[in-house]
Formats: structure tokens, C-alpha cells, sequence
């Protein structure tokens, strides 16, 4: 990857736009060049600064931001394992068991699979390749800064993550919708299905506001199901029964205070999508605060 990674082996004094530095030998060790701490994990998988930035504030231009993140991409890339290194390292002897014993009856495997796709892109991996629209697909490079539309790395990134945001919430969300459903039908006989924990349906729902004194465990049930797919599917504002029966009082008000209470499920997915299309946010710190949303 040494187009993108700006590694030196030896002293050196090197130009860029408007700045010029020397860099001595690092013995053994390649010099790898970045304006921005570059973050990576450690070997038990904790998030930390691999590699300190050399470059400081003011120093930055966009083509030296975009090497910067290549060449993370480029390091995190020789981070990935084979599967050999898996069959290697893991400390189960039964996964290395299952892992020959597929290879011996020709079982093609995740760990098969993602060996045939290396190398992986290293534009996907950085988030900047976009195909929202049918003028891209469009990616970021130090020649093209800007998709077609006119996005930059920041909007792209930002597009990308909160639209995986949306498509984990609708994910998680249909199966709570069938569950809830389930619930509801259970209470109305419309499912042949007990409802155990018959407690924790009353003091949960006690918690949601519903009252329950003289009710049944049924007439109950229905109700906290409705509060619950209500959540699920408001299409105007108003109070967010789960958050407002569940979330600490001091965080509902950070939320409140940032405006990221979500409406609901649905009208949250609705959003993200509409407002990461084509030609709608014009910065990536807007979508931000819609991926907290989703979250
Ligand atoms: S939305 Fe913009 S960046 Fe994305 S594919 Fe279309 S033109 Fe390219």
C-alpha cells in the first residue's frame, strides 16, 4: 500500500503543500507519515492510538487528510487474519477441530470466503465509496475530493454510517414488532400462546403509566402492547413512552438538551433515509445527530 501510506525507511527531508519536514531513521522500524493519531486496536481487540500524529493544527490540507485515513485503512487491512491464522492462534481446540473437519468434507466457510475476497476495498473500508444515487458509485481520492453530487468525505461517511444505523434499527425492529405483536395477540386470544411472567407484564406496565388495578393479566398485556408498538410507529412527536418508563431522568435530559429523542422506529428510519439521500443534508455533522437518533 505504499501509495497511500507515506512510509519512509531512511533520513529524509520531504515537501508538502506550503510545509517541508526532515525525519530521521527509525531503525528498523518504517515511518509511517500522518496528520491526524491514527486509531487501531490492541491485542486484546481495545480501541487505541497506534500510531501518533507527526503533523499538527494547521498543518492539514485535504490531500493530507485523505492519505491519513488511506493509510490507516492500509494498517487496520494487515490487521485482518487468515484462516490459517485463525486455525493457528484460536485458543479452542474444537473450533480448529471443526474448521479442518469442514475443510476435509469441502464445506466452503466464512473463513474461506473472506480469504477469497482479500484484498478487501480499501475505499468500502474507509467509508468513502457512495452508490446512493445512480451518477456514482463515487469514492474519495486526493484527485477527485468530491463525488459527482458534489459530497465530500465527511458527508459520505456520514451517509454511509447513518444509513447502516437505519437499516440495524429496522432489523432489531421487526423482530421486536413480532414479538410485541405476538404479546398483544397472546392477550387477545388470537394466538394460541401462554403469557408467562405474568409480574413483570404488571410492573412493567405499571412503569409505562398504564393502570392495572382490577385488570386482567390479559387486558393489561393489550395494553402495554399497543404503548409499545405506539413507540414503534408515531408518526407525529409527542412523548416517547419506552425512553420516558425506562431511561434515567438525568438522560433523558442530556437527549432532550442534544434533540435526539426519536420520534419513533419507523419515522426514524423514514428520516435517516430521506435525509441521506441525493442532494438533501449538505454537511456530515447534521447526519451525525440523526445516527444518535437511530442508535
Ligand atoms: S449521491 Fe453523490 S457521491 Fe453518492 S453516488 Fe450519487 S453523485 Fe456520487
Amino acid at each position: 500500500m505504499k501509495q497511500n501510506a507515506d512510509l519512509h525507511q531512511e533520513e529524509h527531508t520531504h515537501c508538502h503543500e506550503g510545509h517541508t519536514h526532515s525525519h530521521e531513521n527509525h531503525g528498523a522500524h518504517a515511518h509511517i507519515h500522518s496528520h491526524r493519531n491514527l486509531i487501531g486496536f490492541d491485542e486484546h481487540g481495545i480501541p487505541t492510538v497506534i500510531l501518533e500524529a507527526d503533523h499538527h493544527e494547521g498543518e492539514e490540507d485535504e490531500n493530507a487528510f485523505i492519505k491519513d485515513y488511506m493509510t490507516a485503512v492500509a494498517e487496520y487491512k494487515k490487521t485482518f487474519p487468515s484462516k490459517q491464522d485463525v486455525m493457528d492462534q484460536t485458543p479452542d481446540p474444537a473450533v480448529r477441530e471443526m474448521m479442518l473437519r469442514t475443510e476435509q468434507l469441502g464445506i466452503d466457510t466464512a473463513f474461506d470466503r473472506f480469504d477469497k475476497q482479500k484484498p478487501q476495498c480499501s475505499f468500502g473500508l474507509a467509508g468513502v465509496c457512495c452508490k446512493i444515487c445512480n451518477m456514482g458509485p463515487c469514492k474519495v481520492t486526493a484527485k477527485s475530493p468530491k463525488g459527482v453530487c458534489g459530497a465530500d468525505a465527511d458527508l459520505i461517511v456520514a451517509r454511509n454510517l447513518l444509513r447502516s444505523a437505519a437499516a440495524g434499527a429496522a432489523q432489531h425492529g421487526m423482530h421486536a414488532r413480532e414479538v410485541i405483536l405476538a404479546l398483544k395477540w397472546a392477550a387477545e386470544g388470537k394466538l394460541d400462546i401462554p403469557i408467562i411472567g405474568a409480574q413483570k407484564v404488571m410492573t412493567t406496565a405499571k412503569a409505562f403509566g398504564i393502570e392495572t388495578e382490577g385488570k386482567t393479566l390479559n387486558q393489561v398485556a393489550s395494553e402495554f402492547a399497543d404503548a409499545l408498538l405506539e413507540d414503534m410507529s408515531r408518526t407525529v412527536p409527542a412523548e416517547h413512552n419506552t425512553i420516558k418508563a425506562c431511561a434515567p431522568p438525568e438522560r433523558q435530559k442530556v437527549w432532550e438538551d442534544l434533540g435526539i429523542i426519536p420520534i419513533s422506529a419507523y419515522h426514524e428510519v423514514f428520516e435517516a433515509y430521506h435525509k441521506s439521500g441525493c442532494a438533501q443534508m449538505g454537511t456530515g455533522k447534521v447526519l451525525w445527530n440523526n445516527s444518535f437518533v437511530v442508535v
